[in-house]
């Protein structure tokens, strides 16, 4: 028999922003899929419809158009378990509680909100003095012996009711039973059946399922294989063990992903920065390096290499690699990762991404306003100054803005090398006057033995002598390499500044 296909899937409700912790759990289906050879299907659970909303599901889309990976399955892309979308599937999830109802697993409930909610404060209260059938909290099993016949009567003369499942329970009706399941990652689970909901609503009064029947249901139906999900599931899947049994159906191998933490060991959140991936699209991050460090979340693939591109990780991920120790979510480590991925864009690549925040910057005119070819051409040009230096994409702007714009001409002080004072600062100034239109004309490495030359002729430190000059060409004490700057900016320009500044430091602009 040929060995069965896995199917996997990620099943987000759209009741928020993509987060971390999803898109840690999509790209791990996601990179299991491929390692398998398998199918990696997108599923919306959107049972609960007043969470749910739409722009949350062009949220996901564009989540993962812009990180670059995708489902074999889902609502945009069809498939044979079609349609991908909860709320297309309604009419389905009925017929399978009365399945239930016809295999005596599950009872038609009649009790009133009202009715539910006294009896989960009593229990509440019971619980907290710790006394009876204290150790149970909810519903207090009120209709579940009234037989399915009635019920079905009831419910067929209008009675708002629900459809609950009969959790097992010991002989005399009391707790008993533990359920017991193998997760592929944690080991042997065994939670006693007393601990787990009691008798949970499986279709609501409006005849929406709740969103334990529809996930199995639709599990089931769309031939999942595995379900990889967050830890925070754990605590339902006793419940959905008990549910595949009560259907006669076999549950998929599950899994459950380590928590991912913050460094104060709390569950990630919003206290310890973005967790939404538009935040980090926005503050610059690029989908690689997001997603090269994100599949590091609770899972290691070789000692001392950190460096993934989502093809490699594809190949190298399987359940064996998981870690059962939840993840620490740093900051500073994806930032590095962020510059190592910059790192390697060409100029051109560079220049593209950086470009919309040049634009908003300001770079080029007025904020909104784009580069002209000449503009375009600078700024493609002037990347391998910035490259090195960047760990975000928008901070490429700022350190360019004196390419494009003549910068202030900063306090005398910023002018002065290390112990010097003005006269020293001009007459420094005044020699680099005389090589800078070579510089400029010359390559980088060129024009830095020149100025080594020069401060050897004229017995002065390099340091010291690059100084005044980067102030009077960059406008500022810390720049990209001066000398790739010269070239870019041109002899004219170059000297006009270093004129500029010149003017300023021996009073000559009038300013003091
Ligand atoms: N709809 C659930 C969620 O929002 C799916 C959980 C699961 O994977 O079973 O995460
Ligand atoms: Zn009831």
């Amino acid at each position: 028999m040929a060995a069965m296909e896995v199917r996997v899937r990620y099943a987000p409700s759209p009741t928020g922003l993509q987060h971390i912790g999803g898109v840690r759990t999509a790209l791990f289906n996601y990179l299991f899929a491929r390692s398998m050879n398998g199918k990696f299907i997108l599923r919306l659970e959107d049972t609960d419809r007043a969470r749910s909303d739409e722009s949350f599901v062009q949220n996901l889309y564009d989540t993962f158009a812009w990180l670059g990976f995708r489902w074999d399955e889902g609502p945009d892309t069809g498939g044979p378990s079609a349609p991908y979308v909860q709320s297309e599937r309604s009419a389905l999830y009925g017929k399978y509680a009365e399945e239930l109802l016809a295999r005596g697993e599950a009872y038609y409930c009649f009790c009133s909100a009202e009715r539910l909610e006294n009896v989960r404060k009593e229990r509440e209260e019971a619980r907290a003095k710790g006394g009876g059938a204290s150790r149970e909290s909810g519903y207090d099993r009120h209709c579940r012996g009234i037989p399915v016949e009635e019920g079905r009567r009831r419910a067929a003369a209008g009675e708002s009711c629900t459809i609950r499942l009969k959790i097992p329970l010991g002989e005399d009706g009391g707790p008993g039973p533990a359920t017991v399941f193998t997760d592929s990652l944690l080991g042997g689970i065994e939670w006693k059946n007393e601990d787990i909901n009691p008798d949970p609503v499986l279709l609501k009064s409006d005849g929406f399922p709740t969103y334990h029947l529809a996930n199995v249901v639709d599990d089931h139906l769309m031939g999942i294989t595995h379900v990889l999900r967050a830890q925070e599931w754990l605590p339902s899947t006793p419940l959905h063990v008990i549910l595949y049994r009560a259907f006669g159906w076999e549950h998929p191998v599950f899994c459950h992903l380590p928590m991912v933490m913050g460094q104060d060991g709390k569950k990630l959140s919003k206290r310890h920065g973005a967790t939404s991936v538009d935040e980090f699209r926005r503050q610059g991050y690029l989908p690689e390096a997001l997603i090269n460090y994100v599949a590091l979340l609770g899972a290691s693939y070789e000692e001392g290499k950190d460096l993934y591109a989502l093809e490699e990780l594809s190949r190298r991920f399987s359940l064996e690699k998981l870690n059962k120790a939840p993840a620490v979510f740093d900051y500073k480590k994806l930032e590095w990762y962020n510059g190592q991925y910059i790192r390697m864009k060409s100029d051109e690549e560079l220049a593209g991404l950086t470009l919309p925040h040049a634009v908003s910057a300001g770079l080029f005119g007025t904020p909104g306003a784009g580069p002209d070819a000449c503009q375009r051409a600078l700024y493609t040009a002037a990347m391998p100054l910035v490259r090195e230096r960047l760990a975000f994409l928008h901070e490429a702007p700022e350190k360019l803005r004196y390419l494009f714009s003549e910068p202030e001409i900063p306090a005398a002080e910023e002018f002065f090398p290390k112990k010097a004072d003005l006269g020293a600062a001009v007459k420094l100034l005044r020699l680099r006057r005389e090589i800078t239109a070579r510089l400029a004309a010359g390559n980088d490495e060129e024009a830095e033995a020149l100025v080594k030359a020069k401060a050897g002729q004229e017995a002065v430190k390099l340091g010291d002598l690059m100084m005044p000059l980067r102030v009077a060409v960059t406008g500022a004490r810390v720049s990209p390499p001066l000398f790739g700057s010269l070239r870019l900016l041109g002899a004219e320009r170059s000297l006009a500044r270093i004129d500029r500044a010149l003017a300023k430091l021996e009073g000559r602009d009038g300013a003091c």
